[in-house]
């Protein structure tokens, strides 16, 4: 069956030197330390080892061909997202990162499409940079689950918001800059709990916030098959129902009445909660997405979905129907 994995990152082989270039700043270089390995380093500091297929085109295409799924949308790594830096010098980097994802799909159209960068930190270049990639042909942006410790739902990023809907652009949210990850270092906690809790608070934000109810045409998607968010739904509703004074002060409509708005991509790691999700969420909200070619992902690409109990009508939506509808819309 023909599979499009949403959910995958990809950085160029080789990246400036934009600490020197901006003359501050903890910006990702890449150490080209082994043959086909490179470090990621983090103001010096050893952030995570990559191999070829993290930036080799042709390396991921024959893995994928593996599994039978000839199509991924690629994004970058969140770590490059820098919305920390000087907001022009987010946009030279977004600028630099959108320009190579789009080099890909141009020279591999049959096998990849891809989600833009944005600097989040500053609403108008960021919209700036939404209408240059809307005429690059990028169906959507990736975007971090907070942007400087604030949240989706706060004001200055509406606008943004409502410039996906008015271009068409699809919103991918992914966790990143963990909440509380300073006080959970060890046992890899902020990618295991964190992450996770990261991403429901970006969609608890957008929900109570009412983006979604101002914005019905805007289309989101959130990584890790939204997180926490699908499991405490019934906290979410119960506390807007018991405690309105707190949760309902800016959008009176209820939290579950939201299902089946957004989309979540699959990677659950368990085939039990992916059901449930399923359930929650509807057949037609739920995408293939790994988290490729990290080793959290689910790196046989859709293999344990293949293995449920769902009839072929289900299982087409989850490996590209749904993708597709939420890329480039009805
Ligand atoms: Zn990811």
């Amino acid at each position: 069956m023909h599979k499009i994995d949403m959910h995958t990152h990809l950085l160029p082989e080789k990246l400036p030197d934009f600490a020197s270039k901006f003359g501050y700043g903890e910006f990702i270089q890449l150490e080209h330390h082994r043959a086909g390995f490179a470090n990621m380093m983090k103001g010096g500091v050893f952030f995570r080892e990559i191999g070829k297929n993290c930036w080799d085109p042709e390396v991921r295409i024959g893995e994928y061909a593996w599994y039978h799924a000839p199509v991924q949308v690629v994004s970058t790594i969140p770590v490059m997202f820098s919305y920390w830096a000087k907001p022009n010098d987010c946009l030279d980097l977004s600028m630099f990162l959108n320009d190579h994802l789009a080099g890909i799909v141009d020279d591999y159209p049959e096998h990849y499409m891809a989600l833009a960068t944005i600097p989040m930190q500053d609403t108008d270049l960021a919209i700036r940079e939404l209408e240059r990639i809307k005429e690059l042909g990028f169906p959507g942006v990736q975007i971090g689950s907070n942007v400087n410790q604030k949240n989706l739902g706060e004001a200055e990023f509406f606008p943004i918001f409502e410039a996906c809907q008015s271009l068409d652009l699809a919103v991918f949210i992914h966790p990143w800059e963990m909440m509380g990850e300073a006080d959970m270092r060890k046992y890899w906690l902020p990618w295991l709990v964190g992450m996770p809790a990261e991403t429901a608070r970006a969609a608890a934000s957008l929900l109570f916030s009412g983006v979604l109810e101002r914005l019905p045409k805007l289309r989101v998607c959130l990584a890790h098959a939204g997180g926490s968010l699908i499991p405490t739904i019934g906290r979410l509703q119960h506390g807007f129902n018991c405690r309105p004074d707190l949760v309902a002060i800016d959008n009176p409509v209820p939290p579950t009445d939201y299902l089946g708005r957004f989309w979540v991509d699959s990677a659950t790691h368990d085939p039990r909660l992916l059901r449930y999700i399923i359930d929650v969420v509807g057949e037609d909200k739920v995408c293939l997405g790994t988290d490729y070619p990290f080793p959290l992902g689910d790196l046989e690409i859709g293999k344990f979905i293949e293995e449920m109990d769902l009839t072929v009508e289900t299982r087409e939506k989850i490996f590209h129907k749904n993708t597709l509808t939420w890329l480039l819309g009805d």
